[in-house]
C-alpha cells in the first residue's frame, strides 16, 4: 500500500496508528472517526494515498465505487436504514485531512 509518511489516514491503513477499525481490503478501509459528530460516524478511504477528489485518477475509480458499496454495507451491518454520506474538497469546505474520505454518519 502507497504510505504518505504525514499523513494519518495512512498511518491508520497501515495500522501504524491505533484505530476502530470495521473493514480493509486491498482497495478501502473503514474506521470510526475519532470525534464523531453521529451516533455511528465512520470514515471510508481508499487505500492508495489521494489528497482530494481533485487529485482522483483513472486507477482510483474502484476503490471510489467501493467505497459507496461499503456504505451500504454498514449501514446494513450498523442496522442504519438513514444516513448522511459526505466528501469534503479543500480547505474552505472543511476538509482537514487530505485523504480522500467520505463520512457515514447516522442521523437521529
Ligand atoms: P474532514 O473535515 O477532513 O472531512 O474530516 C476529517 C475527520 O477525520 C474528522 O471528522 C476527524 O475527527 C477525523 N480524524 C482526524 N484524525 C483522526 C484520527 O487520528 N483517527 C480517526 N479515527 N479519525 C480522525
Ligand atoms: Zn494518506
Amino acid at each position: 500500500m502507497e504510505n504518505h509518511h504525514d499523513c494519518v489516514f495512512c498511518k491508520i491503513i497501515a495500522k501504524e496508528i491505533p484505530s476502530r477499525m470495521e473493514y480493509q481490503d486491498e482497495l478501502c478501509t473503514v474506521f470510526h472517526d475519532i470525534n464523531p459528530r453521529a451516533k455511528t460516524h465512520m470514515l471510508i478511504v481508499p487505500n492508495r494515498h489521494v489528497a482530494t477528489v481533485n487529485d482522483v485518477e483513472v486507477i482510483d475509480q474502484n476503490a471510489m465505487g467501493k467505497m459507496i458499496l461499503l456504505a451500504a454495507d454498514m449501514a446494513r451491518k450498523f442496522s442504519i436504514s438513514d444516513y448522511k454520506l459526505q466528501i469534503l474538497v479543500g480547505k474552505k469546505a472543511g476538509q482537514e485531512v487530505f485523504h480522500v474520505h467520505m463520512h457515514l454518519m447516522s442521523v437521529p
